[in-house]
């Protein structure tokens, strides 16, 4: 069951994508770990698992935002390696680059306004290509993955985190229900917005399912295309090769 359920206009999105991010860039971090009761920090973790940085790695995390995958993955590292973030918001990108200050991250990671639509890296530039909850806020999703392709050398490797289809029955009641009254009060309680989390729930409904995910994917021309369920498929990892 849904409440109050509103699709969410392609020829409107990018904008109004702009407007929420810049809405909650300086509250984002707190926010996620509010709505998620700390479980993004969990998955960001499995991510980093199955990703196995290793040092000479070069990683662009596209829909970058605030940093948490490319610090994630540098520490990760065990030793020298390089991390671009990418996001198409300022706000969010100037806000990482002050955590970067913060947590004494002075090196290995350059920040990089850019769509991922038309990404401003060279063809066949970057070992692992990650997208952590940034797919669902581009506008076509299959030219962002034509342009993870096109970044990624032969042999790396593509990852998406993003909001999937509840697999449990049970679960599934609790999370609509949740979603669409807790979630909304809590984004005009913190970050005094709530048009702005109704939008992330409008866009996680819209989100391709698990399967049909795996469909675009390869059709993007990916190889060994396979997706892992976390927390009973609220959020799923995409993998593939870049062949
Ligand atoms: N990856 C970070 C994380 O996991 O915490 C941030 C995710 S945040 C929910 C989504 C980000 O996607 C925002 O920072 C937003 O500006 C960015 N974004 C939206 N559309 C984009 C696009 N077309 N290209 C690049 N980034 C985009």
């Amino acid at each position: 069951r849904w409440f109050g359920f509103r699709e969410v206009d392609p020829r409107t999105k990018a904008p109004m994508v702009r407007q929420v991010f810049d809405s909650v860039a300086t509250n984002y971090d707190l926010m996620n770990d509010l709505m998620s009761g700390g479980i993004h920090r969990l998955w960001k973790s499995d991510l980093i698992e199955l990703i196995r940085p290793r040092p000479g790695m070069t990683l662009l995390d596209v829909a970058g935002g605030t940093g948490d995958i490319s610090f994630r993955f540098l520490e990760a590292a065990g030793g020298p390696a390089q991390a671009f973030v990418c996001d198409i918001n300022e706000k969010m990108i100037l806000v990482g680059r002050d955590r970067a200050v913060d947590r004494g991250v002075l090196s290995g990671v350059d920040w990089i306004v850019g769509d991922a639509e038309t990404l401003p890296l060279k063809s066949r530039s970057v070992d692992v290509y990650t997208i952590a909850f940034g797919l669902r806020n581009v506008t076509r999703i299959d030219a962002a993955l034509a342009e993870a392709r096109r970044v990624l050398r032969p042999g790396g490797r593509f990852f998406c985190l993003e909001f999937s289809r509840v697999v449990l029955p049970v679960l599934r009641d609790v999370y609509d229900r949740y979603s669409f009254t807790v979630l909304p009060r809590l984004g005009q309680m913190v970050a005094g917005d709530r048009e702005a989390y109704q939008y992330l729930v409008e866009s996680i409904r819209q989100f391709p399912d698990q399967r049909s995910l795996v469909g675009r994917i390869e059709a993007a021309g990916f190889g060994q295309v396979r997706y892992r369920n976390l927390t009973g498929g609220i959020a799923a990892i995409h993998s593939g090769w870049r062949l």
